[in-house]
């Protein structure tokens, strides 16, 4: 059983089953191996296995059972051939730009990334000599004009956070192959159940498992997929170094949420559309960001390059101050204020004062997110008892 190919099965199929190996004990749910490190049959086994020459585990840092199960799981549902596990989604961002690009090599990124992304290209990607630039999300141009001979890595989010603006991953990956560059994918907001972007060409793919794939809200956690070379060898021999590495237990969570994504993002996307219409016609909000929405400038991109919609919501405020965005949110009961997203619980974001809140002033403009910008993650409840927490909080 443990040796079937899973590219051979459906999603459905691959999300419960895939990367298993189960022990001698006939466990049926995955065991969560909690040791640090593994014991050698012998001082020559313990050498041979610590150069590579031979198979088994070493050490919790590099080498676990219960990361490599979520690892094989995670790349069977993204198509791709390697997956590492890390401790968050930064980590998983930190390892591959630290991992893959040599010094003065430059990345451009889409503008409108996740606050910590931003933050971490601008502040310390470029400290260690490796410039970056932004580039419109939606602009092929603007992308290609960004373009010089040191390039190395093209960098998406998309749809992006919190604006839900879209990339066209096949035409960005046509530029990143002819301008001898990667195309990393940030899949967080789809999940492979919406979008697959190495099918479309794209090189890496990476996660916060701690949004859709845990899907309850318990664990922080990451990963990048790709090729062999890249991912199973350059990137995991940064982590066996640095250490930025997943717990066992995380990884058994993420194991548990990928049997349930794709249905849970069913929900997801149901809900938020609902929402999304919902909202469109409310005279308390003035513009709603969903790819869901005929409206939405990206509508017919959405549906080549993406099975669903997306759970999240975003929408301005009729009146758009920032008092008017706080006082919507304190009036609401049920929503969780919070920035996490992905989540069983809906929750409510502000995120030019949160997750947006350390970019200057200009950098927020630039990326559109106003103060009277309010994020909706969409999450299992019933939506009509999501609609009338948002309308308790409309009708003050
Ligand atoms: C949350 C998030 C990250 C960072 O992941 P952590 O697990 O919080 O470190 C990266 N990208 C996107 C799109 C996110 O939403």
């Amino acid at each position: 059983m443990n040796t079937l190919d899973w590219s051979d099965h459906d999603f459905a199929t691959a999300a419960v089953r895939a990367g298993h190996q189960r022990s001698n004990e006939g466990e049926n749910a995955e065991a969560i191996f909690t040791t640090s490190s593994f014991v050698f049959d012998s001082a020559a086994e313990a050498a041979a296995r610590f150069q590579n020459n031979a198979p088994g585990n070493v050490y919790s840092r590099f080498t676990n059972p219960t990361v490599r199960a979520f690892e094989q799981r995670l790349a069977a549902l993204e198509g791709g051939e390697s997956c590492i596990a890390t401790a968050s989604g930064m980590a998983a961002i930190m390892s591959t730009c630290v991992a893959l690009l040599a010094p003065g090599e430059h990345v451009v990124a889409s503008s409108g990334l996740f606050g910590s992304t931003s933050q971490f290209f601008k502040k310390y990607l470029t400290r260690i000599g490796n410039p970056v630039s932004f580039a419109q999300i939606d602009s092929i141009d603007d992308w290609a004009a960004r373009i010089t001979p040191q390039t190395r890595m093209l960098f998406v989010e998309t749809p992006s956070n919190p604006l839900t603006q879209l990339a066209d991953i096949t035409a960005l990956a046509a530029l990143a192959n002819e301008s001898n560059a990667l195309l990393v994918v940030d899949n967080c907001f789809c999940s492979p159940v919406l979008q697959r972007p190495l099918e479309l060409g794209a090189h890496l793919v990476i996660h916060s498992a701690t949004k859709f794939i845990d899907g309850q809200g318990r664990c922080v956690g990451g990963a990048v997929v790709g090729d062999k070379k890249r991912v199973g060898e350059d990137i995991l021999g940064f982590l066996r170094t640095a250490g930025p590495t997943m717990s066992p237990f995380n990884a058994w969570v993420f194991l548990k949420g990928l049997e349930t994504l794709e249905l849970r993002m069913q929900r997801h996307c149901e809900s938020a559309l609902e929402l999304a219409r919902w909202l469109d016609q409310h005279d308390a909000v003035s513009k709603v960001y969903y790819p869901g929405l005929q409206s939405h400038p990206q509508h017919a991109l959405c549906r080549e390059q993406q099975s669903g919609f997306g759970g999240i919501v975003s929408f301005e405020v009729a009146g758009g101050t920032r008092e008017r965005a706080w006082q919507i949110i304190d009036n609401t009961k049920m929503l969780s204020v919070t920035a996490n997203l992905g989540d069983a619980k809906s929750t409510i974001t502000h995120p030019a004062t949160t997750t947006h809140g350390r970019l200057t002033d200009q950098d927020r403009a630039d990326a559109g997110i106003g103060q009277g910008l309010l994020r909706i993650g969409v999450g299992l409840e019933s939506v009509a008892d999501i609609k009338a927490d948002l309308d308790r909080g409309f009708s003050v």
